[in-house]
């Protein structure tokens, strides 16, 4: 059996959560913690890292520093992972989703604009497969209007926009270290500050609405409750599980880009005979190779094609349902202007095995597969 994901393992993640478990220290921002915390701040050059639950929680965290109210809109791409939009939601928002482009899956940048009113509170871009978007052009519509720029960098860990690191260009991104990303510890995510003016509140709500954060660094006598929040820390026994793989973040990212590139090759000439698709990168990302996709011509094809790899012990998976098409998405969502490319492109998408160490046996078998079903 070929699996789509396995979760990467080094070997030192369990010296080093024995570690953190002998610290006697594993609520959050302990010693692991803080090892994480700074390799974000080396790696991506922000502000402020603050390791999370998940990404979700990250992108709740958003939503509070944003003052996100009820009756605000949030732009942003149908073809997402529900969190995406529900941490708005849940603070009352209203999602107002634009098309993507076809060649990316990411939002497309020339449809933001037109879906501006004055209750948009910020614009959400989504790097889709660690693959960036038109961030210069996106960026200078959100200035021109005086809209914040947030990012799902969920699966962009590696991923680079004219040399920027994914995440840090809008005002605000969040990671995944969900078991299905690059780099995972289970369950886990990172808020990443770029603006230092949400720097000290972010510090506070994750501190249950209380600056005890403060408190520890022997900046005020007594700490209390100042704010709204919640409990976003990270404990640090999944931090040291984390770190094993961050400190070899550079290998695993090269050995995920080989099988890219494996089975780019291996199926070029699928795409020039008609039957299939295959990714395009534009020239301004490097990319980490976290999903490697095919799209097949319809609907029909890829159902047959995934039966077709499942009955040869291939694990093969589609996503995502568009948003707006979804039950909660027509209650608290609605697509501003044409549905060109997302429902469309979406039933068209597969995604293959891809993980840290898949072999180049199973990936060619993968590809000679997928040959034989075409055959
Ligand atoms: C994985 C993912 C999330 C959710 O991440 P969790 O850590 O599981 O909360 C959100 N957005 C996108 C785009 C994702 O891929």
């Amino acid at each position: 059996m070929i699996p789509f994901n396995r979760p990467p393992l080094l070997g030192t993640e369990v010296e080093y959560v024995l570690e953190a478990i002998n610290n006697r220290k594993i609520s959050g921002d302990g010693p692991f913690t803080q090892r994480c915390h700074a390799w974000f701040k080396s790696h991506l050059k922000c502000e402020q890292a603050f390791l999370a639950p998940s990404c979700t929680h990250a992108l709740e965290m958003m939503a509070i520093l944003l003052n996100i109210e009820a009756g605000d809109e949030v732009i942003m791409p149908s073809f997402t992972f529900p969190s995406t939009a529900n941490a708005f939601v849940l603070r009352g928002a209203k999602i107002i989703f634009v098309d993507i482009r076809p060649d990316t899956m990411n939002v497309d940048e020339n449809r933001i604009e037109a879906a501006i009113t004055n209750k948009t509170k910020a614009i959400m871009v989504v790097h889709y497969a660690g693959v960036a978007c038109e961030m210069d052009t996106i960026m200078s519509i959100a200035n021109r209007h005086n809209i914040p720029v947030i990012e799902d960098a969920a699966q962009g860990m590696m991923s680079h926009y004219k040399g920027r690191p994914l995440g840090t260009i809008g005002c605000l991104g969040a990671f995944s270290f969900h078991e299905t990303k690059n780099y995972s510890c289970g369950e886990g995510g990172l808020l990443i500050i770029n603006d230092s003016k949400y720097s000290e509140r972010a510090e506070i709500i994750r501190e249950k609405g209380t600056n005890r954060s403060k408190f520890f660094r022997g900046m005020i006598d007594k700490y209390g409750w100042v704010d709204i929040g919640s409990s976003y820390l990270c404990s640090d026994i999944n931090a040291a599980y984390l770190y094993a793989q961050l400190e070899r973040a550079e290998e695993i990212n090269h050995d995920r880009l080989a099988s890219w590139h494996y089975y780019y090759h291996g199926l070029v000439e699928l795409e020039q005979r008609g039957h299939i698709t295959l990714p395009e990168l534009p020239d301004s990302c490097t990319h980490n190779g976290h999903i490697f996709f095919i799209k097949t011509n319809n609907l029909s094809d890829r159902t047959k094609l995934i039966k077709y790899l499942e009955d040869l012990d291939v694990k093969a998976v589609f996503h995502y349902v568009p948003l707006h098409a979804s039950d909660a998405g027509k209650i608290h969502g609605s697509f501003h202007g044409k549905d060109i490319y997302t429902t469309q492109e979406s039933e068209k998408l597969l995604r293959l095995p891809m993980f840290y160490g898949l072999s180049s046996h199973d990936a060619s078998s993968v590809i000679n597969s997928i040959k034989a079903f075409y055959q």
